[in-house]
């Protein structure tokens, strides 16, 4: 079978030596030795001035919001995962959906001011499938109406836009290191601000608000990493490259396979370097879409709907009208890839396809 995505599993006896650490501190959570490394390792491997390693990727959310004092609406897209729009709402904010950009499928930043209301206070947004938003039109809408902006940079390990790390913009940033993601630390996640402030605040916030063993900085939640996570990103970390390198190999295969056959690829943002972590197509309608995957599927191959449905149509948001969103959402599969897929089954993936358009 071939799924949409396949976790990279470093070779166990790597993990297990550097797991043996954890073994010989006898500490396996609460800051160890393994989670400080990796921090540092990342925060040089990615080029950023702070980073505080998570749970996972939807907490970062949640602390973002409440670190940053959010109330009332926050201007959001519709397409991406449920986490981006669940954490406003439990944050006790409402979602205000602003409708994508149809090429590049983040939010249409040439509407976001027509959303924004005396109620207003962020903008969370999400760089879609590691394709950056339209960061500096963003920033310079907030800077105009004194909003925040969070970025849902889940997708983005490793991307760069104009030089620099996506982490670096907005206010805060947060990524993913869940299994399926293209770094991974099996769950896992981060929060990244240029403000020092900021950062303390934010790493206060995932440790219960501690600040020593009896003094408190504030209110908090638990979004500590563990070693056994770290060991993970640790152990998976000296593969990055490897993965990188054989992930570009295959989208390129995908796009010369499906080049000129009818279907819509996403365009990536210009001025930035991206990382490869999903190869989404756009089909000409819904039932095309159901058509090719009822094929793929028969033939062991397991693409996902990512993103569907819109958010927008949530049971737990106010009904909001965002037709370009909800159209993608419904014509757009995510086909499988990761670090082992040959070309081979690139080629039977894409024929599939193209029979069936
Ligand atoms: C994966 C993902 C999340 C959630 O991350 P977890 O680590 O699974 O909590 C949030 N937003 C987006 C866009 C994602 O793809």
């Amino acid at each position: 079978m071939i799924n949409v995505t396949k976790t990279f599993l470093p070779p166990a006896d790597e993990f297990n030596a550097i797991l043996k650490k954890a073994w010989d501190n006898h500490w396996i959570t609460n800051r160890g030795e393994l989670v400080k490394e990796l921090e540092n390792k990342l925060k040089e491997l990615l080029g950023v001035p702070f980073l505080t390693l998570t749970n996972n990727g939807t907490v970062p959310l949640q602390i973002a919001i409440k670190a940053l004092g959010l109330r009332g609406e926050i201007i959001t897209t519709p397409f991406s995962y449920v986490a981006t729009t669940s954490t406003i709402v439990w944050e006790n904010c409402q979602p205000v959906f602003v409708d994508i950009d149809p090429h590049h499928l983040t939010i249409d930043e040439s509407k976001i001011e027509e959303a924004i209301t005396p109620s207003t206070t962020a903008i969370l947004a999400t760089h879609v499938f590691g394709n950056p938003c339209a960061v500096n039109v963003i920033e310079d809408l907030a800077k105009k109406h004194q909003l925040k902006v969070i970025y849902d940079a889940a997708h983005c390990f490793g991307v760069k836009y104009q030089g620099q790390s996506v982490f670096n913009f907005g206010d805060v940033s947060t990524c993913s290191f869940h299994a399926t993601k293209l770094f991974h630390t099996a769950e896992g996640g981060a929060m990244f601000t240029s403000d020092s402030h900021l950062h303390d605040t934010l790493f206060y916030h995932h440790n219960f608000g501690h600040k020593g063993p009896t003094a408190f900085q504030g209110l908090g939640i638990n979004a500590k990493m563990s070693e056994l996570s770290g060991a993970m990103g640790l152990s998976v970390l000296p593969y990055l490259d490897a993965i990188m390198t054989s992930r570009k190999a295959a989208v390129e295969n995908y796009q010369e396979l499906l080049a000129n056959c009818g279907l819509r690829f996403m365009k990536i943002r210009e001025g930035t370097s991206w990382n490869y972590s999903y190869f989404p197509v756009i089909f000409e309608s819904e039932a095309i879409l159901l058509k090719v995957m009822k094929v793929l599927n028969e033939n062991g191959i397991m693409p996902r709907r990512y993103f569907y449905p819109s958010l927008s149509s949530l049971n737990y948001v106010k009904p909001q009208s965002t037709p370009i969103a909800d159209k993608i959402a419904e014509q757009i599969l995510c086909l499988p890839l990761y670090h082992e897929l040959s070309l081979t089954d690139i080629q039977r993936i894409t024929n599939l396809v193209k029979q069936n358009l």
